[in-house]
């Protein structure tokens, strides 16, 4: 199966952790018209990259979670298994829902919604059961346990970067970006920490562009 020429495969990788790079699968997060008092933690995704079990093993391949023959073996497993297939890319949408709106919350200074971390807690139940201690060169080290046949295997690790990022990185540098219709989100790891696009060059210059056609038309 041609994988590669996917969207999914083809994403900006701009986030800075995979976990963002995982919410980062759609076109864009618009606000969800009917969130009310939910506001800004409310979003629904615009032109999804994530459609299929395959699209979720095409974005893995591409961001170097599976290699390529990882990837056609769990191709060919979810053939055979198309339920679980399905029922693995419903969670792994769900868990982006939360990863985003738990993010959202973060950044603009507010508490997550119990639900998107009962959510993210839940996945990272599942993957925590698949960590053991393996023998290493110097030290002993966390392995991924029966990971051949686990169709939902890249949901373990964007579970555990979640977690990793929510409790080691400096949330103040979580942002979203504000190019229209986009609200990708990144962390700003610049040294000066002013970065402001998902993409300077698909949000930052269209943003130029549209400032300067405003100024030309005023
Ligand atoms: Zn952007």
């Amino acid at each position: 199966m041609n994988l590669s020429e996917r969207p999914a495969a083809r994403m900006n990788l701009v986030g800075g952790r995979l976990c963002l790079d995982f919410v980062n699968t759609v076109g864009g997060w618009n606000p969800d018209p009917s969130s009310g008092k939910n506001g800004p933690y409310a979003a629904v995704p615009r032109a999804d990259k994530l459609n299929d079990y395959f699209d979720l093993l095409a974005w893995s391949l591409h961001t170097g979670l599976f290699s390529e023959n990882e990837a056609q073996a769990l191709a060919r497993e979810a053939g055979r298994r198309e339920k679980e297939a399905a029922a693995t890319l419903k969670r792994a949408v769900a868990l982006r829902g939360a990863i985003y709106r738990i993010c959202a919350a973060v950044i603009h200074e507010s508490l997550p919604r119990a639900a998107d971390l009962d959510l993210l807690n839940r996945e990272l139940n599942v993957a925590n059961g698949r960590v053991r201690l393996g023998v290493g060169e110097e030290n002993f080290v966390w392995e991924w346990t029966d990971t051949k046949n686990a169709l939902d295997r890249m949901l373990w690790q964007i579970a555990d970067s979640s977690a990793e990022m929510l409790t080691t990185d400096d949330l103040t540098r979580l942002r979203g970006c504000p190019g229209k219709d986009c609200g990708w989100l990144f962390l700003d790891l610049s040294k000066n920490s002013r970065r402001q696009w998902c993409d300077m060059q698909a949000c930052g210059n269209l943003a130029k562009v549209r400032r300067f056609r405003q100024r030309q038309s005023s």
